[in-house]
């Protein structure tokens, strides 16, 4: 598995480069921002992108997703939940005091447990986490032990809640249910931040310790 992380835009947003080695063909996981660095980072791995995958609409994560469809010609994945919140983002552009362009629009919806196929030999399974973002989705990479979390968790912390459709029990639950279910040794892959593991964070994450949100 090609697994490329670049940090983009005054978020710091972890925009993900994924690929099939064998096949050569990628997917562009969340970019946010930085187009032109997204795309020269895709052109170091001579990946030919064939999916641009949200894992939740917020700003940070969608800031660039209409240039990238424009340069690779290719369909964005997305839950449906998250068709409202594209909806809302100049209104989030305005509250954070940032300029929006053109809103994506999402090609093919993603469910839970729906398996994508990247080229021939790598395969993200879905898995539902809301609580952050309505419709938020992790992606689980069996065969490497490897996770992209989106914004559901991080090392050492846990999306915020207090954003519209935000909700801290739902948030704790499809960590709990739904990440922390993997195993110990899964690496973590966050929307923000460094990466971590399963095991480290059940361990440590002061969200994680019983605690409410
Ligand atoms: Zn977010
Ligand atoms: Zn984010």
């Amino acid at each position: 598995m090609i697994l490329d992380m670049l940090t983009v835009g005054p978020f710091q947003e972890n925009c993900y480069v994924v690929g099939d080695e064998g096949s050569g063909v990628g997917a562009l996981i969340d970019p946010g921002d930085e187009a032109a660095r997204i795309s020269m980072a895709v052109e170091q791995t001579g990946l030919d992108i064939s999916k641009i995958i949200l894992t939740h609409a917020h700003i940070d994560h969608v800031g660039v997703v209409v240039e990238l469809v424009n340069e690779y010609s290719c369909p964005v994945l997305a839950h449906e939940e998250s068709v409202p919140m594209l909806g809302a983002l100049p209104t989030q552009a305005v509250m954070m005091g940032i300029k929006f362009g053109e809103i994506p629009k999402i090609d093919t919806f993603i469910e839970d447990e729906e398996v994508v196929e990247i080229g021939g030999g790598l395969r993200l399974r879905s898995l539902y986490t809301p609580g952050h973002s309505p419709g938020h989705l992790a992606f689980y990479v069996e065969s490497e032990g490897v996770v992209l979390a989106g914004d559901a968790l991080f090392a050492g912390s846990v999306g915020r809640v207090d954003l519209p459709g935000g909700d801290g029990p739902t948030l704790l639950r499809s960590i709990e249910e739904r990440l922390l279910t993997l195993p110990d040794d899964t690496i973590v892959h966050p929307g923000h931040g460094p990466e971590t593991t399963v095991g480290r964070e059940r361990e440590t994450n002061p969200f994680l310790q019983g605690g409410v949100l």
